[in-house]
């Protein structure tokens, strides 16, 4: 990798702590038991640390430890949580509530259960992302048996009104899910406190390792029941069976301990990073427009539009020195728009134009001063050869253009 490199792009995932690491490293040989094993020491000893791991879960969440099933992930958590509630309460209903913005995880979750006969709505948000609070209120019906909302988002990093989402769950009678990956770990999340019943994580969005997460399964007021979607030695109370991956729980626990401890600290720091990085870039550019709102967004990212630059392009020319995220995904040959912008109402070409800068525990005011710089250069160069802004600057009107 070419030194020094600017990683900004830790919503896709983040370095593991090196505390975490030095946590995990002993459970790959000098404690190789499975926590299952019940007679002798090297299980009670895995056994142990898988508890410890989930206590530290359980303290940054404020739920039970039992209330907490390890996954490989936050994509298996929310399939889990999804289908599982569709299995066990189809009966009451086949009716489920989501956001157009959710990951990909929640809305392929949501389209394999049509096929399986269930009606999704996919409700639309503002321009800021948010969802609207009546519209929600009038989407849930009486079989309506799942509203599944994500706390925060990750491409432009907006928090949902997840108490007012709550309220409405509670009054409705409804069961209230949320993908909160993004959200643990940088701000305060308490699914009790929200009435959210249902909630993911995943290790690797927090400084832990990549293949482990959690689903929260409310245990009262209400109890939640889901079906298994993985059958097998029934680990995990029968909600997620195979044997423990001991090592990356305990990193999982290790990362939620740390962010506990050093989460408002650290949001204060990234969010003066980030907005300085913001500011500049403002500043020294014509033609750059914020993605998602100014404030209730997470401390870490900002989304913004370069226009007439794409972003793809903008992105590979730094890409020897810079890792961020660009506002379109290569699906098959085509280059299609996030589906989160165009969901804010963006046009095609203004989320071609969209880079993701997310900042982590490890980045620098140094590293944000280049990012600006190399950004401001390269936007500039691009702009020097694109027709498109010359005709801009020459005054033409480019809402009636297709560029
Ligand atoms: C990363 C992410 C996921 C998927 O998590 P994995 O642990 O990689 O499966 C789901 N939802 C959101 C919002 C994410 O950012």
């Amino acid at each position: 990798m070419p030194n020094p490199f600017i990683y900004l792009d830790n919503n896709a995932t983040t370095p593991v702590d090196p505390r975490v690491l030095d946590t995990m490293l002993p459970f790959f040989h000098q404690i190789p038991g499975n926590a299952a094993s019940r007679h002798h020491p090297w299980g009670w000893q895995a056994k142990e640390a898988v508890d410890t791991a989930r206590e530290q879960l359980a303290q940054l969440l404020q739920t039970e430890t039992k209330e907490l099933v390890f996954t490989s992930g936050a994509t298996e958590a929310i399939n889990l949580a999804i289908k599982g509630v569709f299995e066990n309460y189809s009966r009451k209903g086949k009716h489920i509530v989501t956001l157009q913005t959710e990951h990909k995880a929640v809305l392929d979750t949501c389209q394999k259960l049509e096929k399986w006969g269930a009606e999704v709505t996919y409700l639309p948000v503002n321009a800021t992302g948010m969802v609207d609070l009546d519209q929600l209120r009038e989407s849930v019906r009486p079989d309506t048996i799942l509203v599944s909302i994500m706390w925060a988002n990750n491409e432009t990093g907006v928090i949902q009104p997840m108490h007012d989402i709550g309220k409405i769950c509670a009054e409705k009678g409804t069961i209230f899910m949320s993908d909160a990956t993004q959200a643990v770990g940088k701000i305060p999340v308490d699914p009790k406190a929200a009435g959210v019943h249902l909630l993911s994580c995943s290790a690797h969005k927090m400084y832990g390792p990549k293949g482990v997460g959690a689903l929260y399964v409310s245990s009262r007021q209400p109890k939640i029941k889901i079906a298994a979607q993985i059958e097998g030695g029934g680990h995990e109370n029968g909600m997620r069976s195979g044997t423990l991956n001991v090592p990356g729980i305990v990193g999982l626990g290790k990362a939620a301990a740390l962010a506990a401890q050093e989460m408002r600290e650290e949001a204060h720091r990234l969010s003066q990073l980030r907005d300085h990085l913001e500011q500049q870039l403002l500043q020294n550019l014509d033609e750059v427009y914020l993605n998602g709102p100014s404030s209730n967004r997470l401390p870490q990212v900002t989304n913004l539009s370069f226009r007439f630059v794409k972003g793809e392009t903008l992105m590979a020319r730094c890409s020897d020195q810079l890792g961020v995220s660009a506002g379109s995904a290569c699906t098959s040959a085509t280059l299609e728009p996030s589906h989160v912008l165009r969901a804010m109402g963006l046009k095609d070409s203004m989320a071609h134009s969209a880079i993701r800068f997310s900042l982590g525990r490890f980045t620098t005011k140094e590293e944000i001063e280049r990012a600006c710089q190399l950004v401001t250069e390269q936007v500039n160069q691009l702009r020097a050869i694109s027709p498109f802004w010359e005709m801009f600057q020459e005054g033409v009107d480019m809402e009636s253009l297709e560029y």
